[in-house]
């Protein structure tokens, strides 16, 4: 389903095993991030070890298993593995030999959040959706 409202989006990104790698930032119209889903098939490796300029990353596994690279250190990789990489970090990730590997990857410039959760986030007692109604 695609959507878009006053103050969300809403799309699909379809089957990412078929497609591989899909990045969020111009379909979301993100402004603080960029967001990919990616899976690598059993046996695959990102064919290259990359740092950033500015930006951190942190790489969510949820499926699958493989091999992560960051500066010299290889060490395996899991479903519910999460690891932040800072910009200068040189990395690569690899799938299992046996397994594919599905995860997202956050990247946002190092230093930039100002703040989060309790001290940005504003509750609004009197709005409820359907399904807080009694
Ligand atoms: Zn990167």
């Amino acid at each position: 389903m695609n959507k878009t409202g006053k103050n969300y989006k809403v799309i699909s990104v379809g089957d990412i095993q078929a497609k591989g790698r899909v990045t969020l930032h111009s379909d979301l119209s993100l402004t603080g991030s960029e967001i990919s889903i990616n899976e690598l098939p059993a046996g695959a490796s990102v064919p290259f070890v990359h740092s950033h300029k500015q930006n951190e990353e942190v790489y969510i596994v949820i499926k699958g298993k493989g091999r992560f690279y960051v500066d010299g250190d290889e060490f395996d990789i899991e479903e519910g593995s999460v690891i932040r990489v800072d910009p200068d970090g040189q990395r690569c990730i690899a799938a299992d030999s046996k397994v594919p590997i599905r995860y997202i990857c956050i990247q946002t410039q190092r230093n930039s959040l100002a703040q989060f959760t309790e001290k940005d986030g504003v509750i609004h007692q009197n709005i409820k959706p359907s399904w807080l109604k009694s």
